[in-house]
């Protein structure tokens, strides 16, 4: 296992693939599984025609080091706090034991606050970055409970910008690649709020395991788990679709003249 290469391109030869990394070096197996995420590269290479669309969801997100007080704030592992065209949704996010193998960074216990507005709210429109979206936030809500503006404030982590995330312009379709293949996000990109993602990604994993542990064959066992996966993956994009509905905030009503 290698850590901090980018895969920059990839080639199919008879027998296995061979792909390039940023820095130059490269490297060669008989398969490539692209778990690159929604910006995947390597769907990128296997489906060059794919563009993104606006998810219609706009938003700010952060995370605030879990104490007594936020924990009150999170009931099981998420709450939803309706405001006037605003929710607030907060996420525990409690580990029992610190994620420190495998390399990840160590991090405390933290509540994980999402800021969603319609995508008409003023503060939704496309802004320059911004140093410190906590600024916006805060002036939004403006007001509410002090437990919930010192969890803003208290943040040690945030984005830069209140902006929509993407989505694929179309279903993924099959492509003509027989040693490469994609999951989780790069396959089937969802929306945070469709709560599936993740889920999705790792039921990939364990088709793609068991294909091609149980099969010699690994072109045809791609081919099988490529035909199953983009049935179901296709299905999760539109199930989190449906299920932002229950997220977004209403639209102010248009003001009378
Ligand atoms: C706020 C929020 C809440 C969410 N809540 C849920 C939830 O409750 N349930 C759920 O199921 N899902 C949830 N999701 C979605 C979930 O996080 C994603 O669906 C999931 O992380 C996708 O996993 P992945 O491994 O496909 O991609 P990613 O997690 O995006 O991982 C891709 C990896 O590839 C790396 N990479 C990218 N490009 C290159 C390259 N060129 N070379 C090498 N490496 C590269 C990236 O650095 C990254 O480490 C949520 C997402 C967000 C943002």
């Amino acid at each position: 296992m290698h850590f901090g290469k980018k895969l920059a391109s990839v080639d199919e030869t008879a027998t296995g693939v061979r792909v390039t990394f940023a820095d130059g070096t490269m490297a060669e197996g008989d398969v490539l599984i692209g778990a690159d995420g929604g910006h995947s590269v390597v769907r990128q290479l296997l489906l060059p025609h794919f563009g993104f669309v606006s998810a219609d969801l706009c938003g700010a997100m952060g995370r605030t080091p879990l104490t007594e007080r936020f924990r009150r704030l999170v009931y099981g592992r998420g709450t939803m706090v309706k405001g006037p065209h605003l929710n607030l949704m907060l996420g525990r996010m409690e580990f029992a034991n610190a994620p420190g193998p495998l390399g990840l960074p160590p991090t405390s216990s933290y509540v994980r606050w999402v800021l969603l507005m319609p995508p008409d709210h003023p503060a939704a429109q496309p802004t320059a970055v911004m140093p410190d979206v906590r600024k916006v936030v805060l002036e939004l809500i403006d007001g509410w409970h002090e437990d919930l503006t010192d969890l803003i404030k208290q943040s040690d982590a945030f984005n830069s910008a209140i902006g929509s995330p993407v989505l694929l312009d179309q279903p993924v379709t099959a492509w003509d690649a027989e040693r490469i293949t994609m999951l989780g996000d790069a396959a089937h990109l969802t929306i945070a709020s469709g709560g599936n993602g993740a889920n999705t990604a790792l039921r990939d994993a364990e088709q793609l395991t068991q294909r091609l542990t149980n099969d010699d064959d690994v072109v045809a066992s791609l081919r099988a788990y490529q035909t199953e996966m983009l049935e179901y993956g296709n299905e999760a994009v539109e199930f989190a679709k449906e299920n932002q509905k229950n997220f977004v905030p209403e639209s102010a009503p248009a003001k009378a003249l």
